[in-house]
């Protein structure tokens, strides 16, 4: 009898001290902060605001009031953060990363002899960069799917730092650029994923196979790529059924798709097919820009991918000759088409392929685009509000409002007036939690 009572008493008795310490850690820990911001952009797209009082209670902004408010108005701890002299938004969200590899001579070895631990431990100290850059947010746009999973949940959990990461799951067709390449067959064929599939039923096991095993959205290749070593061209790829029941399958589990295109036919494609964003669209052209405008789909142009591929095709010799050939073609015409696409209004995503280019040098995307005619506030808008709106999170962040994430940044000078301001980041808060204060 006893016994049946210890049982009966220990399980609420444990909810209840449970729940008690919760809550109790909840009011000691409930951290308030107090930023005094001499310009502020606190919806990029609309105008700036002058000396503002930004106020937050641990990771959420609760005030946002005109003129500087002591501190102490807001509790004997609030701490004071001065950002009189600086230009306020909210973080900066890049939608193209892989943040498990950078390309260079020794990127083909390094995943050969590098165990699967190691390089997700590399790809926390990319993540790092990527954050102290100003980039609080990103999209993974495929990696090792597992290590991604894991870095995301890991930060997310609160047990490391780094961007928040939404990651995708990868599914491509047999011989595509989401398939491994340029190797011993023996290796090719034990680097084989679950995720490589043929015909409109196989493609849609994949998709739920991608969505099993923890992705948030799904990267197709609908097109060729520059970096898989195959001369098989930067055209359409993936078939039509296949494209169809990728999207449908996704759609279905509640998961966006991304893909990846470069030739013009591919993009149609993907486009008619239903995606909710095409990568690169390095020959987007009058057709395709009328699906985008029919489909609201976005264009993450990662000029950056272009710029540094093309760079490399010129200045060093560790490229096969195929992938040469496309890198030197693509990276001349990507910048022309995307100007055309931005004139037309196709929505667009700030996204930069990082991984293709160093991790932490994200921003020079954003000269790019100013170079292929964007107003410096279309980028920033690109960069916040447009990649929160694609990654269906504009209820939490992409602007700096009372109810959202504190996630902000600071430059020195407005990024308005020079887009390069984002090169150098002064501030950086994610969460609620500083990072980076100069
Ligand atoms: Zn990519």
């Amino acid at each position: 009898m006893t016994q049946v009572r210890i049982r009966l008493i220990s399980p609420i008795t444990t909810i209840i001290v449970l729940l008690t310490s919760v809550l109790l850690s909840r009011t000691l820990m409930a951290q308030t902060k107090v930023l005094h911001i001499g310009t502020l952009l606190a919806e990029p797209g609309k105008a700036v605001t002058k000396e503002q009082t930004l106020v937050l209670k641990d990771d959420m902004i609760t005030h946002i009031i005109d003129g500087y408010q002591p501190a102490n108005t807001y509790g004997e701890d609030a701490e004071l953060i001065d950002l009189k002299n600086r230009f306020v938004m909210p973080g900066l969200m890049d939608m193209h990363v892989h943040l498990q590899f950078e390309l260079g001579p020794k990127n083909d070895s390094d995943s050969l002899k590098m165990s699967d631990q190691l390089m997700a431990m590399r790809s926390i100290m990319y993540a790092m960069r990527t954050l102290e850059a100003g980039f609080t947010t990103v999209r993974d746009a495929g990696s090792s799917a597992q290590e991604m999973y894991a870095l995301r949940d890991a930060i997310n959990s609160g047990w490391i730092d780094g961007p928040r990461i939404v990651a995708a799951g990868g599914v491509g067709i047999t011989g595509g650029h989401a398939d491994v390449s340029g190797m011993n067959p023996d290796l090719m064929e034990f680097y084989t994923g679950s995720n490589i599939c043929d015909g409109p039923y196989d493609c849609r096991r994949a998709t739920r196979d991608a969505i099993k095993y923890g992705a948030d959205l799904i990267k197709i290749t609908s097109t060729g790529g520059v970096l898989s070593d195959r001369a098989t061209g930067t055209g359409q790829q993936m078939e039509m059924d296949e494209l169809k029941e990728v999207v449908l399958a996704a759609k279905r589990m509640g998961r966006k798709v991304a893909s990846h295109a470069h030739q013009e036919d591919g993009i149609i494609a993907a486009l008619e097919a239903g995606v909710d964003s095409i990568e690169h669209g390095s020959y987007a052209g009058k057709d395709s820009i009328k699906l985008f405008k029919k489909t609201g789909a976005y264009l993450v142009p990662t000029l950056l991918a272009g710029h540094t591929v093309l760079e490399m095709a010129e200045n060093s010799d560790f490229m096969s000759p195929a992938i040469k050939e496309k890198a030197r073609k693509v990276g001349k015409e990507m910048q022309g088409n995307i100007e055309r696409a931005y004139q037309a209004g196709v929505k667009i995503a700030f996204g930069t392929d990082s991984g293709v280019s160093a991790h932490g040098g994200n921003a020079y995307e954003a000269v790019l685009m100013a170079k292929a005619g964007m107003s410096n506030m279309d980028i920033l808008k690109s960069a916040t509000v447009s990649g929160a709106d694609l990654l269906d999170m504009s209820d939490k962040i992409g602007t700096l409002v009372v109810g959202k994430q504190a996630d902000i940044i600071a430059t020195d000078s407005s990024p308005l007036d020079d887009i390069e301001q984002l090169l150098d980041i002064d501030f950086v808060m994610k969460d609620g939690k500083v990072f980076v204060n100069k």
